[in-house]
């Protein structure tokens, strides 16, 4: 039996190589449902070349142009935000790569659970936002969430088989970034071009905007909170400036697993995607006889003060993951349209951290309604 996967952001950097993995496994996936926000154009190639049962195209301004293009083929044409949650629901399918960017993916991945699917999840802020909801539902439903993120699911490689022990901690690595080691009189002047250019990792602007400000390891440290039911203290960020390290796991007596190989998007999605089976493939291999040596280093928070950010809104729990998250995506945006600097991102996102009411045990809706604030509020700082 070929499982049947829906990717929600199809053509995102991670759906674009889930696509890739699964085109090589013909005998093990097929595809049901694609998704996009904007991108026309893929969208149609990508249902051309998979023949899924149905696509959504968010931008409903494009719902004609994706529906004439496959008027020839069997392909359902979907328009607009609701649409998501609409075919999340389908019981055509096995698994959803959960791959959209940002909170946008939160209500889809949500539905899927609560329709008892398996989720591949990369969209961390899903977890971020409301990750006590989201786990709950979880459990309640039996679904898996196999992480896709490269450091969770090395995490999650390592605690195979280790059911019955217990975690010391964990320890997430961070490549760094391309401004490892930079000053803040450095990074008041970097701009989007620099900032978009990760040395170990070819991903979407965003998540590239947040590994150069290390907010991304931020996101990460609330995402494994969830994932593997951490407290705040079992939590660890280490740099290790090589990406060979995926992150690692200390166990009660003190014995360290780490998950490790080249850094390449396609083995943690090939991993989700298949689990619990790896998948013979010819991706290239590390090579200890040729490599030098591995690094590790503490994180300068003083310079990258989001870290400290999540770190607090960790801590705190409640709203203040969903509120950092929201004030975060407006200041990426801002940032990518040379509206704000660099360091000014940080600014937004503590200032609207301390603005908006923190709620301890927010309900679905208050995440929401914290979300809408902390965005309307963020987007104010800049005149967005
Ligand atoms: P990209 O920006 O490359 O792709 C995002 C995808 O989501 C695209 O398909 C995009 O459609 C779609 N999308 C964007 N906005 C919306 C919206 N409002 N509603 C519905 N769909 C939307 O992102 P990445 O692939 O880099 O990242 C996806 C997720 O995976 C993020 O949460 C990220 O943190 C996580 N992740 C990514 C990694 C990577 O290597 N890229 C590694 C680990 C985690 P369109 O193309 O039409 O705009």
């Amino acid at each position: 039996m070929k499982k049947r996967i829906a990717i929600f952001g199809s053509t995102g950097s991670v759906g674009t190589q889930a696509l890739n993995v699964i085109a090589a496994n013909p005998d093990l996936f097929e595809i049901e449902i694609l998704t996009a926000n904007n991108n026309e154009d893929l969208l149609i190639a990508q249902a051309r070349k998979y023949n899924p049962n149905a696509v959504v195209i968010v931008n409903e301004s494009k719902y004609e142009t994706v529906k004439a293009a496959l008027s020839d083929t069997m392909v359902k044409v979907f328009a607009g935000e609701a649409a998501l949650e609409e075919v999340a629901e389908f019981d055509s399918y096995d698994m959803m790569l959960a791959a959209i960017v940002g909170f946008a993916g939160l209500k889809s991945t949500l539905r899927a659970v609560e329709c008892g699917k398996a989720i591949a999840l990369a969209n961390k802020e899903t977890l971020v936002v409301a990750g006590d909801i989201v786990m709950q539902r979880a459990v309640e439903k039996r679904v898996p969430i196999i992480p896709v993120d490269s450091e969770h699911s090395a995490i999650f490689q390592c605690m195979v088989g280790e059911t019955r022990n217990q975690i010391e901690k964990i320890v997430l690595t961070a490549s760094g970034g391309p401004f490892l080691g930079k000053k803040p009189n450095f990074l008041v002047n970097v701009k989007k071009e620099h900032a978009l250019q990760h040395p170990n990792w070819n991903m979407g602007a965003k998540i590239s905007v947040d590994s150069a400000t290390l907010m991304n390891k931020g996101l990460e440290m609330i995402e494994a909170k969830w994932l593997f039911n951490l407290k705040p203290s079992q939590i660890q960020v280490i740099v290790h400036p090589e990406s060979i390290i995926h992150s690692m796991v200390q166990f009660e007596d003190g014995s360290i697993k780490a998950q490790m190989g080249l850094p390449d998007m396609k083995l943690p999605i090939q991993y989700a995607l298949g689990f619990p089976h790896r998948i013979p493939n010819s991706f290239p291999r590390y090579d200890f006889s040729r490599s030098s040596s591995l690094h590790f280093e503490q994180p300068d928070i003083k310079t990258f003060r989001n870290l400290a950010l999540a770190t607090d809104a960790l801590h705190r729990g409640g709203n203040m993951p969903c509120i950092m998250n929201a004030a975060n995506e407006i200041a990426v945006y801002g940032f990518l349209r040379n509206r704000i600097g660099f360091l000014d991102m940080t600014e937004m996102v503590e200032r609207t951290m301390h603005k908006i009411p923190f709620l301890e045990k927010p309900t679905l809706e208050e995440y929401f309604e914290s979300d809408a604030e902390a965005r309307n509020f963020a987007a104010s700082l800049i005149n967005l």
